[in-house]
This record gives structure tokens, C-alpha cells and sequence, in this order.
């Protein structure tokens, strides 16, 4: 058996940092295995789904690099579905009810008040031909339910382990709205089978579905596939994400500077036996995927932890890797592997490399607010600074003669001449620093902070 999975986000929203776990888990099984992972939109919903979502997934999953061995829409596959609703009509498994959401809700409440579970009372498996023709001669539409077997619905979860659902527990679902559209339900176990899915992973809040997903594979004559659910992430301070899902979406992490393998990382260790540990590749993470080393327990996503991944990750980086995403930045295209080399340290992401690029390669910087002292102290350390080209040795020197010529030291001595020539208060050892800035542009930085 080839192993084929299928990530099935809905273009209705961007893609976030739990649908991407959803997708990378998909993705490491899949290749662990020698299996094909498909990407399947899920647009069934043709008033939320949207063209641009479709494509921003897909743009999305290609910066993460979870490439797709066959992908496919389920607007294109409406006939498909209308013919196995066909088929489950026939074996009275679909049947048509005409209940208002009203109605429905109204007899929620009553079994609710009375202790009952607030399931679908079936009412609509009672009405007689009589009854259909008179609710049709009145034009009214139903919606169709599946008739779930009131039996238990089992399965050995990759994740859970042993499942058992009891389908008696929970109303039978509606697969086809009253306009004629097909509800996420249905249409999503015809793909599986159609495209021949060996296994279906997603997040544990599609656990009951599974249920009735698994019935309706049997009804289709058709064997489910295997089923794992993965506990759903939570926030570092415990609580449930979706509040902040907005925030962390893949285009919100790169535009922040993220880099794929940081976010991938974290998200395929977390909720593991594994350390959370920054890696090179998704072959790498594939090797190390196993179904075995995922626990119950919700996976925590803390972005300190995204944040310590990201700038290991940076830090590591090439100067060829890093070559063109610098170039897109100002002055970027003036970056060197000595510059590189020099600041990479000092970033928590690629775009920081920014404020480094202007220091550099920039003409006049803002320039920092100094108090009289200062100035006066800086108007010293510009009189003694070197003619000519600056050398390995020259911060050193210069700032030797500085101090002794002024009696500053410590903090005092080093931190006005590093926000003069840099702006900053932090950063790079500054003999380095002084070597790529050049004397020309730190005595005219000098001269410009003296008084
Ligand atoms: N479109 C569904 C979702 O995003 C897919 C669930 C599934 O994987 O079957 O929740």
C-alpha cells in the first residue's frame, strides 16, 4: 500500500500556524513513509471561499516547501457528489427533512431542558408520502441527513489510539443544505475515496466527524482510511489560539521575518517526545516523524521559542543563502560576506539586517541626542581619530587614546562613540563594525555629534 494523505484547508481565511502543523504533519508522514501528500481545497462553501485564499495557500505551502503531488478542487467535483448523494438516497441513508433552523433550535432547548442529549430527533424519517407531497406542493426545500447506524462507529487512531463513537450520541448530519449545497461532510470522504486516501490526519476537533465519515465510507461501499487526530495547539500562556490565529498566519510570520524552517520546526516537534530544536530541512523532521512520539496533550506554540529557533536559524545562514533576500533591502545590494559575517549574530531575523545595511552602507544617520558632556566628549574622541583608511587595530588604538585623554572608561567611555558612529546602543563588536563603516563615514559622523 502506497501512502497518500491530503491537506484540505478552506480558502475562506489565511493560512495559520494550526493549519499549517495540520499540513506539515500530513507532509512528514507522507514522505517518511514514501507517500504522496495531495493538496485538496476545500471550497465547497462558495460564499466564503475566495480565489485569493486559494491561491495564498498555495503560495504559503510553497514558501514552506510542502510541495504537492497532485492537488485538486471540490468545486470542480459537484456532479461527483450529487451522484453518490444519489447513491445514498437510494439506500435510504439520505433523507430529506424540512425543519427551520428555528424549529430545530426550539426543540434543542426542549431536550436540553429535560436532561436529553440535543440530538436530531429524526422527526423526518416519520412523514408519510402524504406529508412529502403536501411540503413539496408548498415549495418548501429540505435539507438532507445522513442516517447514522445508531451503532459504534470504531477506529484505531494513529494518535488516540483505540476510538469508539457512539453514533446513537449524536444527531444524524445534514450533508446537503436546503439551496442544494453540499455541506464539508460528504464531498470530503468521496474525495478520500475517489483519490484513493490510505490516511486522513487532522486536528482532534474533527473527532466526531470521523464518526460519521467512517459510516459514510461504509454506505459508499468504500473502506475508510486510517485516521489519526492530533491534539490542537495552544498558546504559551495555555490558552486556545484561535483568538490569535489572525496574527500568526504564514504571511504575517515571513513579513515578520520568520523563517520557514523555524516555523517548521517548532511546529513538528511540538506536542512531541522530541527536543524543539531548530533543523535544516523538512527531510531532516521527516526522518524523525513518528505518529508514536506525538502525546494527548494540546501542543504548546510559544513564539520565545519560534523567536530562539528563528535567530539560530539566521545566525547559521550563509552568505550566498542570504545573498538575495539582503538585495532586496536598502543598500542590500552593497552587502558583502564580511558584512555578513559581522552582524548575523546580532539579528533575530533576516529583515533586521536593515538597520546594519544603513549603518554600513547609508549616508548620515539620524544621529543620537547628546548632552553637553557627551558632546563635548565626542568633539575629543573626533579630534583624535585617524587620518586615512581605518585598520583591524584602529578602534583599539583610538579608543585607548580616548580614554586617555578624557579619563572616561566603561560604559561612559564606549557607549556615546558607538551611538554617534552606529545609532544604536547595541550591536556588532564595533572594531568590526568600524572596519566596514570606513574612517571617511566615522569621522564625519564624529565631527557631526561634536559641538
Ligand atoms: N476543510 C476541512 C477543515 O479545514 C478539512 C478537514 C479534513 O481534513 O477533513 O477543517
Amino acid at each position: 500500500m502506497t501512502v497518500k494523505v491530503r491537506f484540505a484547508p478552506s480558502p475562506t481565511g489565511k493560512l495559520h500556524v494550526g493549519n499549517i502543523r495540520t499540513a506539515l504533519v500530513n507532509w512528514l508522514f507522507a514522505k517518511s513513509q514514501g507517500g504522496m501528500f495531495v493538496l485538496r481545497i476545500d471550497d465547497t462553501d462558495l460564499e466564503r471561499s475566495t480565489k485569493e485564499y486559494e491561491e495564498a495557500i498555495r503560495a504559503d505551502l510553497s514558501w514552506l516547501g510542502m510541495t504537492w503531488g497532485e492537488t485538486f478542487k471540490q468545486s470542480e467535483r459537484f456532479a461527483r457528489y450529487t451522484e453518490a448523494a444519489g447513491q445514498l438516497k437510494s439506500k435510504g441513508l439520505l433523507y430529506p427533512c424540512y425543519e427551520t433552523a428555528e424549529e430545530l433550535e426550539r426543540r434543542k432547548k426542549i431536550a436540553l431542558s429535560r436532561g436529553k442529549p440535543p440530538v436530531y430527533d429524526r422527526a423526518a424519517l416519520a412523514l408519510t408520502a402524504d406529508d412529502h407531497k403536501k411540503l413539496e406542493a408548498e415549495r418548501r426545500k429540505p435539507h438532507w441527513r445522513f442516517k447514522l447506524s445508531g451503532g459504534r462507529a470504531e477506529w484505531n487512531d494513529l494518535v488516540r489510539g483505540q476510538q469508539s463513537i457512539d453514533t446513537a450520541s449524536v444527531s444524524d448530519p445534514v450533508l446537503i443544505r436546503e439551496d442544494g449545497s453540499f455541506l464539508y461532510t460528504m464531498p470530503s470522504v468521496v474525495d478520500d475515496v475517489d483519490a484513493k486516501i490510505t490516511h486522513v490526519i487532522r486536528g482532534e476537533d474533527h473527532v466526531t466527524n470521523s464518526g460519521a465519515q467512517i459510516e459514510i465510507f461504509l454506505a459508499l461501499g468504500a473502506q475508510p482510511p486510517e485516521m489519526a487526530h492530533m491534539p490542537l495547539l495552544i498558546g504559551a500562556d495555555g490558552q486556545g489560539l484561535s483568538k490569535r490565529l489572525g496574527s500568526l498566519s504564514a504571511e504575517q510570520l515571513r513579513n515578520e521575518g520568520y523563517e520557514p524552517m523555524s516555523i517548521l520546526s517548532l511546529l513538528a516537534k511540538i506536542g512531541t517526545s522530541d527536543p524543539v530544536e531548530a533543523r535544516e530541512s523538512l527531510q531532516q523532521l521527516a526522518m524523525e516523524f513518528s505518529f508514536s512520539k506525538m502525546g494527548r496533550a494540546p501542543a504548546r506554540f510559544d513564539e520565545n521559542e519560534l523567536d530562539g529557533l528563528n535567530a539560530q536559524i539566521v545566525h547559521g545562514m550563509s552568505f550566498e543563502a542570504v545573498k538575495p533576500r539582503l538585495a532586496k533591502l536598502p543598500y542590500g545590494d552593497q552587502a558583502t560576506p564580511d558584512f555578513w559575517d559581522v552582524v548575523r549574530s546580532n539579528l533575530k531575523g533576516v529583515p533586521d539586517a536593515a538597520v546594519w545595511l544603513a549603518v554600513v552602507y547609508g549616508g548620515g544617520l539620524t544621529g543620537p541626542d547628546l548632552d553637553a558632556d557627551d558632546q563635548a566628549f565626542i568633539g575629543e574622541a573626533a579630534k583624535l581619530f585617524p587620518a586615512g583608511d581605518v585598520t583591524a587595530d584602529t578602534w583599539k588604538s583610538w579608543v585607548n587614546a580616548v580614554k586617555a585623554k578624557t579619563g572616561r572608561k566603561g560604559k561612559g567611555l564606549f557607549m556615546p562613540l558607538r551611538r554617534v558612529l552606529t545609532d544604536q546602543e547595541h550591536g556588532p563588536e564595533m572594531d568590526k563594525m568600524l572596519l566596514l563603516i570606513g574612517g571617511e563615514k566615522a569621522r564625519a559622523r564624529l565631527v557631526g555629534a561634536a559641538p
